[in-house]
């Protein structure tokens, strides 16, 4: 199928945006990398009488490290952060969890602020930004204001965004030394949704973690963080039991639906695996 007949415009400084943004209402759309929303047209799931491209705003793009904070920009791609010496050093996770995402002609064009604002809870970067703790920096006419990640995601699709905000960029604290990360999923084929994954850091020392995070993808309508599963390996030397029962409180944490991949159940279980497999990476 083809989008339906749209409007079309890119501006070139963010006022611009929040005055179109403001004019055409729920009428408008944000553009950004369009791998999400041109298929979205195509398939006339969404209908907008304008797209607001944003690519043209300069300074929504790139990746700062200031002191303990990685800034990455909003329209940063996929790719970049996959390619960037700076993630690969200091956030390992997003390294590790970037080849996850679709396939590298999507990665070329997806951005990091289009995935978050999205808010599938089968995408990769919102459950990694909940498991680093993350801010996003969400910015309208009114001003700018800053979202924790784990506080952005309020159901199926649904963020804390308002009308006319858009992300701007998302602060990661740098995790100090001595964590490790690990970012495991299943797919049915590599580039697809995760099934279920799971996004992992912790403070390892003589096989004992703490400040364990456990950020689940595709097992609730949001990127869930798995505090019951999180709070049974705090400070524990982990072995078979602990690692059980992490894997046991998983059922108190994780709301998976069923869908044609598989039912709740085995949902649930696919998450125990990973999660035993993480831990035990985490702790190696
Ligand atoms: C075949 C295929 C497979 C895919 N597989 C995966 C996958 O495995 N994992 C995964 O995570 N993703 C996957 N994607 C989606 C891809 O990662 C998209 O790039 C991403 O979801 C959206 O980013 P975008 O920049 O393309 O956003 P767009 O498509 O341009 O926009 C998406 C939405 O976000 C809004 N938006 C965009 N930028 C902003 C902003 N800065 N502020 C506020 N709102 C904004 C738009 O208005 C729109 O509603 C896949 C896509 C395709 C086509």
């Amino acid at each position: 199928m083809k989008a339906p007949s749209f409007a079309y415009a890119k501006p070139r400084s963010l006022d611009e945006v929040f005055a179109l943004a403001e004019k055409h209402g729920e009428d408008a759309k944000l553009l950004a990398g369009g791998q999400t929303l041109l298929a979205t047209l195509n398939m006339r799931l969404s209908s907008p009488a304008l797209l607001i491209d944003i690519t043209g705003v300069p300074g929504l793009a790139g990746i700062a490290v200031q002191g303990n904070v990685v800034r990455i920009g909003a329209l940063t791609t996929h790719r970049a952060i996959e390619r960037s010496p700076e993630i690969a050093s200091h956030l390992p996770l997003l390294a590790q969890a970037a080849p996850h995402i679709a396939h590298v002609a999507i990665r070329n064009a997806g951005t990091l602020g289009g995935s978050l604002a999205h808010g599938d809870p089968a995408a990769e970067w919102p459950a990694c930004c909940v498991a680093l703790d993350a801010t996003i920096v969400v910015a309208a006419k009114s001003g700018e204001r800053r979202v924790k990640a784990r506080e952005f995601y309020r159901g199926l699709f649904e963020t804390a965004l308002g009308a006319g905000e858009v992300i701007t960029a998302v602060e990661f604290p740098v995790p100090g030394a001595g964590y490790r990360n690990a970012f495991l999923e299943l797919a049915r084929r590599h580039g697809d949704y995760a099934i279920v994954g799971v996004a992992a850091l912790a403070k390892a020392a003589g096989g004992t973690l703490s400040d364990a995070r456990l950020a689940f993808v595709g097992a609730g309508p949001t990127p869930i963080l798995a505090r019951s599963a999180m709070a049974a390996i705090e400070g524990k030397k982990l072995g078979a039991d602990a690692i059980a029962a992490a894997q046991a409180a998983l059922a108190k944490d994780l709301a998976p639906t069923g869908d044609l991949n598989g039912s709740p159940a085995t949902k649930l279980h696919l998450a125990r695996v990973l999660c035993g497999r993480a831990l035990t990476l985490l702790a190696s």
